[in-house]
Formats: C-alpha cells, structure tokens, sequence
C-alpha cells in the first residue's frame, strides 16, 4: 500500500500535505506509519513503540497536521496583525534541543506552501533570539519542556488552544524530572483536556511504570507496536 492508497480511506487530507509527501519522496509508508497514520486520521490517540529510523517523525506530523490543517486557520493568512500570546494548535515535546531541531526541519517540509507557522523553542538558546520568531503568532511549535514552560509562564506562549500534543522520546518525558514540568503544563495552564485535544506518544521503549504514567494524558488511546 502507498500513502495515496492510505490516503484515500480518509476524506481530511489537505492536498498540500499530500504534495509535500510526494515532494519528500514518501512513498510507501513504513510499518510504524501505516498503523499510527490510520489511528491518528481517525482521531485516536496513539502510544507507540518506534525507533529511531522507523519514520516516527512522519508517523505523527502526517495525522496532526492533517487535523491542524482541517480544523485551524494558519496565523500566516490572518489579516489583522498579531498580538501575543502564541497560541500553538500542535504542540510537540522533545527531550532534547537535537531532537527539537530534527522535528522542527521536519515539520517545516511538511508544512511548505501553506500559510502555517512553525516555531522551535529550547534551552541553551537567547531567550530573547527566540521571543522575535514568537511576534508573528505559530500554529505548531517544536519545543523542549524546561524552555517551553518558561514562556507558558511568562505569557508569552499559551497552551489554551493546543488541541494536539505530541510526547517524542515519551519515555524520556515520563522520567528525568521532565514529567512534573509536562504535568503541569497540561493539567495547570489552561490545556484543553485529554478528552478534548488528541495526544500521540512515541518512545523506543515503554516500561510497564512509564506506560502507567502515560496513560494520565490520553484518552481511549491505541497501542501501537511494530
Ligand atoms: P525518523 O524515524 O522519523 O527519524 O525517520 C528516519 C528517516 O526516514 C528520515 O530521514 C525520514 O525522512 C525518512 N522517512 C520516514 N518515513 C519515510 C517514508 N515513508 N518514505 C521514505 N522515507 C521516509
């Protein structure tokens, strides 16, 4: 099956997310693409087993931005001008700037030739340098924990309208004292709620503690295993 055979189940895929694909040379989904993909269009939320090189970038891009794509309007195409806070529809987490960066690329392809904006925010970084991507607005924003939760709290970023979040190396994210700041970014600052926005968690492992622990953000969740 190629995506397009993929594709063709589901009538919300945004045709330019379908020529970035194509642009991309992605053909023939990988395993883990083909089932997160499906659930992910379907509107589940997913926890998913994947490596590193088994396309998981994509395995989640691809859902969450066709439903971003769907039910938001790019800040890009608003006519009146900007005014602060951003209020990002997709939010995805990383355990580290490397990784953020990677996604962030990534999301930029798949976001081409669409008014949608992506923004990366992580440590290590001028917080100032960063605030100027911020005067524009983003749809989706590629962030580590610490850093991100810093703006949340400086109210210069709002997680009230992130009705898709994404937990990349979740078993990372669940441990390493990143879960107590995630926790209260998603349970204390105005997040819509695990039955109201669709979460999709990726990591190469999930022991059984993490795996209880990630079950307290999504709802009604499909395990994916490849
Ligand atoms: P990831 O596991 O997300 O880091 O992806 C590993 C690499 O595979 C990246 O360079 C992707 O661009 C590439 N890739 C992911 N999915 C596909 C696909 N379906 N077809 C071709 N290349 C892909």
């Amino acid at each position: 099956d190629t995506f397009e055979d993929l594709f063709a189940r589901f009538d919300n895929i945004p045709k330019q997310l379908e020529e970035n694909l194509k642009l991309l040379k992605f053909e023939f989904p990988t395993p883990v693409q083909k089932f997160a993909v499906i659930a992910g269009l379907a509107g589940r939320d997913v926890m998913c087993c994947a490596q590193t090189g088994s396309g998981k970038t994509a395995a989640y891009l691809i859902p969450m931005l066709a439903s971003m794509m769907k039910n938001h309007r790019a800040t890009g195409a608003l006519k009146e001008p900007f005014e602060g806070p951003c209020e990002p529809d997709t939010l995805i987490l990383a355990p580290t700037r490397e990784l953020a960066l990677q996604i962030y690329d990534d999301a930029l392809r798949f976001c081409y030739g669409t008014e949608y904006r992506v923004i990366r925010v992580y440590g290590q970084e001028k917080r100032e340098n960063q605030i100027r991507d911020f005067c524009k607005g983003a749809d989706i924003c590629v962030a580590t924990p610490g850093r991100f939760a810093d703006f949340v709290e400086a109210e210069i970023i709002s997680v009230k309208k992130t009705y898709c979040l994404v937990l990349d190396e979740a078993d990372r994210m669940m441990d390493l004292g990143f879960e107590e700041t995630i926790r209260e970014l998603v349970e204390k600052r105005g997040m819509p709620t695990n039955t109201e926005r669709q979460t999709m968690m990726f990591s190469a492992t999930f022991p059984a503690v993490i795996q209880q622990t990630a079950e307290n953000y999504l709802h009604n969740h499909l395990f994916v295993r490849v």
